[in-house]
């Protein structure tokens, strides 16, 4: 079962068998999201996720929701309006304050399930150093990392390589489960934007590659049921991983 953590009183907490029980702590962003998508778009998938994943009978045991951290590292979107990052420093910070808060009591074991790509290389990089510093296993699922999405090309017509900020996969997915939030009126073939990113780290910017509009993908190509699709699999992909995780 996940359960809102600040729900539950002190004395839930500690009388709670911790056989398997984790934290689970979600990160977003705030950044840009093309002209058809709100600036919240990684954090309203989150939470559209973690809505399927309370509902979830498979998830057994306790799994404590945090409250999440709705910015993330987002410097590379920072030309566009609306948009706001945190610094690494920062966002290393708060993950820190909070591991040192948790490893005074009882559970211990905390899987943050990222949504943005930005945050993604940072996390990963911190994991053994959270391990060693504060004797507590940290478990990082990245939703936009290569081997979460390794089965998806089948459900999206974009090569996955181009599907990278506010594309099929983003839109499909809020035209299915927020279609209000997106401005459909915006979408056309002539604001696609398909780049293949280096192989090596050149820190791209995403009003360098997508000028007009900050994308990076081809939300022409979405519809609500590849949405609907693209959901079960992060859904299933993710209980998945939290399974493997609780009996580690
Ligand atoms: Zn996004």
């Amino acid at each position: 079962m996940l359960i809102e953590a600040n729900s539950l009183s002190w004395q839930d907490i500690d009388e709670m068998d911790t056989e398997g029980a984790c934290y689970v702590l979600p990160i977003a962003a705030m950044e840009q999201h093309g002209r058809h998508l709100p600036l919240g778009t990684d954090d309203f998938i989150l939470q559209t996720i973690l809505k399927n994943l309370k509902e979830d009978k498979r998830i057994t045991g306790n799994m404590l929701l945090l409250p999440a951290i709705h910015y993330g590292s987002s410097h590379e979107h920072l030309d566009f309006p609306g948009t706001v990052s945190l610094s690494s420093n920062t966002i290393i910070s708060i993950v820190e304050d909070i591991l040192f808060s948790l490893k005074m009591h009882k559970i211990k074991k905390l899987i943050i399930l990222n949504s943005h790509g930005g945050n993604t290389s940072l996390l990963n990089a911190h994991v053994k150093e959270w391990k060693q510093k504060y004797c507590f296993p940290v478990f990082v699922i990245n939703l936009w990392d290569s081997s979460f999405f390794d089965e998806v090309q089948t459900l999206i017509e974009t090569p996955l390589s181009s599907d990278i900020h506010a594309g099929e996969i983003e839109t499909s997915i809020l035209q299915h489960a927020m279609p209000s939030v997106v401005h459909h009126d915006r979408i056309s073939t002539s604001l696609d934007c398909l780049v293949t990113l280096k192989p090596y780290g050149d820190g791209w910017f995403s009003v360098e590659l997508s000028p007009h509009n900050g994308v990076l993908g081809a939300a022409s190509k979405a519809n609500p049921e590849k949405g609907k699709r693209l959901l079960q699999y992060i859904t299933d992909r993710i209980i998945r991983y939290f399974l493997e995780i609780k009996n580690l």
